[in-house]
C-alpha cells in the first residue's frame, strides 16, 4: 500500500514548506491542493467571472484545464497548458480565492483531481489542503493537522510575501480567509478526528519536518 500523507490546516503554519521537504525525504510525490483552488480562481478572474457570483462561478467550474506536477522538487501548475506558479501568487487571486472555492461545484471537481493524482502517485504522496484528512483523502495512512498562533502565521506570511505588505494587513488577511475556510458548507477547514496536530508556533521548520517525518515513519 503507498504511503498517503493529509496534511491540513490553516496558511502561515508551514504547511507548503513542511509538506514539499517531507516528500522529498520520503521520496513521495507532493501535491499542494491550495495552488489548484487558486488556479481556477485566476482563470475565473481572467475570464470575467463575477467570484462574487456562486451561480456564475458554478456555471464555469469546469472550463478550466487544471495539471499539478507533483515532484517535490519542482511542483508545477498549468491551466489550459499555461505556467500560473506566479499569477496564482498574486493579492487579487489571494483575495478572491475562499469566494471561489466555497463553489460545490469548483470543489467536485478539484476533489476528483485530487484523489486521481493520489491514485496515480503510485510510489505514495503528501497531500496538503484544508479539507484533505476529512474529505478527499478520509484514508490517508497518517493525517498531520499544523497550526500556529495568529501572529505567527502573519509574521511567516509577511515574510513570504517580503516586505511588500504589512504584517497587520497579513494578518487580517489571514483571519478573514480562515473565517471563510472554516465557515464554508461544503468541506470547511476542519482537523479530521484521527489526525495528529502539530502546534508550530515555537518550532523551527526543520523540527516541524523532523515531526511530520516522525510520525509517518511511525
Ligand atoms: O493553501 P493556500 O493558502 O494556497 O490555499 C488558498 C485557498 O484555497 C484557501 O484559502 C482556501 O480557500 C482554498 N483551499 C481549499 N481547500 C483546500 C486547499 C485550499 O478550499 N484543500
Amino acid at each position: 500500500e503507498p504511503v498517503i500523507v493529509a496534511i491540513d490546516g490553516p496558511s502561515g503554519t508551514g504547511k507548503s514548506s513542511t509538506s514539499r521537504a517531507v516528500a522529498a525525504k520520503l521520496g513521495l510525490s507532493y501535491l499542494d491542493t491550495g495552488a489548484m483552488y487558486r488556479a481556477i480562481t485566476w482563470w475565473m478572474l481572467g475570464n470575467g467571472v463575477d467570484v462574487a457570483d456562486p451561480d456564475a462561478v458554478a456555471d464555469q467550474a469546469g472550463k478550466a484545464a487544471i495539471v499539478s506536477g507533483t515532484d517535490p522538487a519542482a511542483p508545477t501548475i498549468t491551466v489550459d497548458g499555461m505556467d500560473v506558479s506566479g499569477p496564482i501568487r498574486t493579492q487579487q487571486v489571494t483575495a478572491a480565492v475562499s469566494a471561489v472555492s466555497a463553489v460545490p461545484e469548483v470543489r467536485q471537481r478539484m476533489v476528483d483531481l485530487q484523489r486521481a493524482a493520489a491514485v496515480a502517485a503510485a510510489g505514495g504522496i503528501v497531500v496538503e489542503g484544508r479539507d484533505i484528512g476529512t474529505t478527499v483523502l478520509p484514508d490517508a495512512t497518517v493525517k498531520i493537522f499544523l497550526t500556529a498562533s495568529a501572529e505567527a502565521r502573519a509574521a511567516r506570511r509577511s515574510g513570504e510575501l517580503k516586505g511588500a505588505v504589512t504584517v497587520a494587513a497579513t494578518q487580517a488577511d489571514l483571519v478573514r480567509r480562515d473565517a471563510a475556510d472554516s465557515g464554508r458548507k461544503t468541506s470547511p477547514l476542519a482537523k479530521a478526528a484521527d489526525a495528529v496536530e502539530v502546534d508550530t508556533t515555537q518550532l523551527t521548520l526543520e523540527q516541524v519536518i523532523e515531526c511530520v517525518v516522525t510520525l509517518v515513519e511511525e
